[in-house]
């Protein structure tokens, strides 16, 4: 498995790694690797795919208020899974390659609409960030196919409007959520978390059970199921609730009648 740092020694491996005849998958990730991160490669590999994972922690898709500094970094773990998965290649780019005229004076790319929402209302420039890193990995990397998981679903529906708007010859390939034992989705930023915090947080997975076994029994009012999932998330003392809200699979937009969706 090669481990690269350069745009170059990537576009060349690039080349390489098209010329054995298999598509290539690209896996972009911030690092701290874990078993979410793991299924994303899985299914990369089970396309047949050439694997290239990038882990690059992304300065301009945090908010001055985030944990930017904080944000675990272990390259040498890493790479250790990037193996187990039989990844071809780990690009690990640093802030120059990604952002050659600094972070104050670069282009941003920009999903307009679905970006506006939700978590866009709540970390202004976030998607912004987002969008500028993945353009740039897709210029750099040249995959066939681009892997993200649901567990950031806002996210996946961004980078597929960008994709589109912007027809990128890419083809994202949503992979679903890995949960631990008791429901909390695997994340880097759960080693964050203190003794205290840990077994709270499974209060977002418990909200999202108690929303769907009451659509279950038949409850469609979009307010109530709201309300429930809000006030679930609120039972646990550290918790502080940004918005728990039931929105269009694909417009993002606020619902008026709940219903099943294709899955
Ligand atoms: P991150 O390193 O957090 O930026 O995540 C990189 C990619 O892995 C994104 O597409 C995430 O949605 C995906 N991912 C992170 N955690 C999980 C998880 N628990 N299950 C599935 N995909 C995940």
């Amino acid at each position: 498995m090669q481990i690269i740092r350069t745009i170059q020694e990537m576009q060349a491996a690039s080349v390489d790694l098209k010329r054995s005849g298999r598509r290539m998958a690209l896996v972009p990730t911030m690092g701290a690797l874990h078993e979410g991160h793991a299924a994303l490669m899985r299914k990369a590999r089970e396309q047949g795919a050439a694997v290239v994972v990038s882990v690059y922690v992304n300065p301009t898709q945090f908010g001055p208020l985030e944990d930017f500094k904080r944000y675990p970094r272990d390259l040498k773990a890493d790479t250790r899974l990037c193996e187990r998965e039989k990844a071809d290649a780990v690009f690990a780019p640093s802030d120059d390659e990604m952002y050659p005229g600094g972070l104050q004076s670069t282009e941003f790319v920009e999903e307009n609409v679905l970006a506006r929402r939700l978590e866009g209302e709540q970390r202004p420039g976030h998607f912004r960030g987002v969008c500028t890193v993945v353009a740039k990995l897709f210029n750099i990397v040249q995959p066939d196919i681009a892997l993200f998981g649901e567990k950031d679903y806002q996210q996946l529906k961004v980078v597929q409007r960008m994709v589109r708007d912007l027809r990128f010859p890419v083809e994202i390939i949503p992979v679903p959520t890995v949960r631990e034992a008791d429901g909390l989705a695997l994340s880097s930023r759960n080693q964050r978390l203190s003794a205290a915090e840990r077994p709270e947080a499974t209060v977002l997975w418990k909200a999202l059970g108690i929303a769907r076994d009451l659509f279950e029994e038949g409850e469609r009012n979009v307010h109530r199921l709201e309300t429930a999932m809000s006030r679930a998330v609120e039972l646990a003392p550290s918790a502080r609730l940004d918005y728990a809200q039931i929105v269009d699979a694909e417009s993002l937009e606020p619902v008026t009648d709940v219903q099943h969706g294709d899955r």
